[in-house]
């Protein structure tokens, strides 16, 4: 007799399950060695993933409601997204061809502000709306965890109101709200600073509750690794999980400090210093890194006006993380400044490209290293019995493919706690 399940997906021609020997972030050279069963299968009941082997097995023991045959195709975990700036107004595509062409334009911290602007003028509504289409993208890319930061009010008000938009967005994507009013000093502390991180701490007791996270950037464009502590002793007391935006623009100490706080991840590293990697790869922080920001700020093309600026040693950089021995993650880093993308397809292409990492390292560090970016590792980014069903079918038979493409979707189905989202690459309709 054999035991009925609801979905049974077989024949996938290779099953990526990305399962690590330790069950949390893979590291080191323990990234190279991805698991892919050939001729795979997925025994998925109220939910969740029921059983993961060989076709063979699989049908020897299950039988289903659905059935799924997944021949020629990759099946891999869907994609947990670490990192995202997502609700925001405005859009700064000018701001970036003034960047481009070298022209005389707004720098980043400049461009913030006009994002800050079209943020505070835009209704509930029209913030929630334009959130909702880009986790529709996101979704049609096979993300299915998504966090989201605040960081675009810069005012207790504002930030608030942003969490609130954040944790009540009407979408299937699970997404985790993080507070970031310690993104950049506010507009009318501009002058006060002392007083724009105090208005943060005053914040954060109210924030309890409602975020997942809270987030502080220490960066030499915005806060000192001292601001950055007395915000964090304040969040950790409350009972806060830490993240932290560290070490972008130069280093500022702030990967060490994430680290002493015990922070779920630091995220950029740019500038790590050698003392703030040593600490990293002996914790369990995880550094998320972005490639697609690396990529949108042209850090690998040099200047016209000078030659000999940019063209940053990116491969040499990103050795360096891995040789580390660091738990390290991919992320879009989604947000209309940096990194306009929703795709993590997109950030692995790109990662493989811009840092000279292998597809075993990418889809590594875009499964189950970016759960363990969120603290979900038990329960998503690898395909394991027990965890939530989360996978994507794709267009394609194997997981090189997806990295080694780019610049189109061969996203075909995505699936979420068993439920089908996304049917042949189109988001399904919901009531
Ligand atoms: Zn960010």
């Amino acid at each position: 007799m054999k035991q009925r399940v609801h979905t049974l997906v077989t024949h996938a021609a290779e099953l990526l399950t990305a399962r690590t020997p330790s069950g949390t972030a893979a590291r080191g050279d323990e990234l190279e060695r991805l698991e892919l069963i050939v001729d795979g299968a997925l025994a998925v009941d109220d939910g969740r993933l029921v059983a993961v082997g060989t076709t063979d097995e699989l049908v020897r023991t299950f039988d289903a409601e659905v059935n799924v045959d997944a021949s020629d195709r990759l099946v891999s975990p869907s994609f947990v997204e670490p990192h995202t700036h997502l609700v925001f107004g405005g859009t700064r595509h000018e701001e970036w061809e003034g960047k481009v062409l070298e022209a005389n334009r707004p720098t980043i911290d400049a461009g913030i502000r006009s994002t800050i602007r079209a943020t505070r003028d835009a209704s509930d509504a029209e913030l929630t709306a334009r959130a909702v289409r880009h986790l529709d993208d996101m979704l049609r890319h096979g993300i299915t965890t998504v966090e989201a930061k605040t960081g675009y009010g810069l005012s207790r008000e504002q930030e608030l109101r942003l969490l609130e938009i954040t944790r009540t967005l009407p979408h299937p994507i699970d997404v985790h709200a993080t507070y970031l009013g310690a993104h950049t000093v506010g507009p009318e502390h501009l002058d006060d600073r002392a007083g724009y991180v105090q208005e943060v701490i005053d914040t954060l007791p109210d924030v309890v509750g409602r975020a997942a996270f809270c987030d502080i950037a220490v960066d030499p464009v915005s806060f000192t690794a001292e601001e950055g502590r007395r915000m964090a002793d304040v969040a950790r007391r409350l009972g806060l999980a830490l993240r932290f935006h560290a070490d972008q623009t130069g280093d500022a100490d702030g990967t060490a400090l994430a680290v002493e706080f015990d922070a779920v991840s630091v995220d950029h590293l740019d500038h790590v210093s050698d003392a703030g990697l040593r600490a990293l790869a002996d914790s369990a922080t995880v550094g998320v890194v972005f490639p697609g920001a690396n990529f949108h700020l042209l850090d690998m093309t040099p200047s016209r006006l000078h030659p000999d600026r940019g063209a940053r040693d990116l491969p040499r950089w990103a050795e360096r993380l891995v040789a580390s021995g660091a738990a390290l993650a991919l992320s879009t880093d989604f947000n209309p400044g940096t990194a306009p993308s929703t795709s993590m397809p997109m950030a692995m292409q790109l990662a493989a490209r811009l840092y000279r990492w292998s597809f075993a390292r990418v889809w590594h560090m875009a499964t189950i290293n970016a759960a363990a970016a969120m603290r979900l590792e038990h329960d998503r980014g690898s395909l394991a019995a027990g965890k939530s069903a989360d996978f994507v079918v794709w267009d394609a038979a194997s997981h090189g493919e997806i990295v080694h493409r780019f610049g189109s979707n061969l996203v075909r189905d995505v699936y979420r706690g068993g439920q089908l989202l996304v049917a042949g690459g189109s988001v399904l309709a919901r009531s």
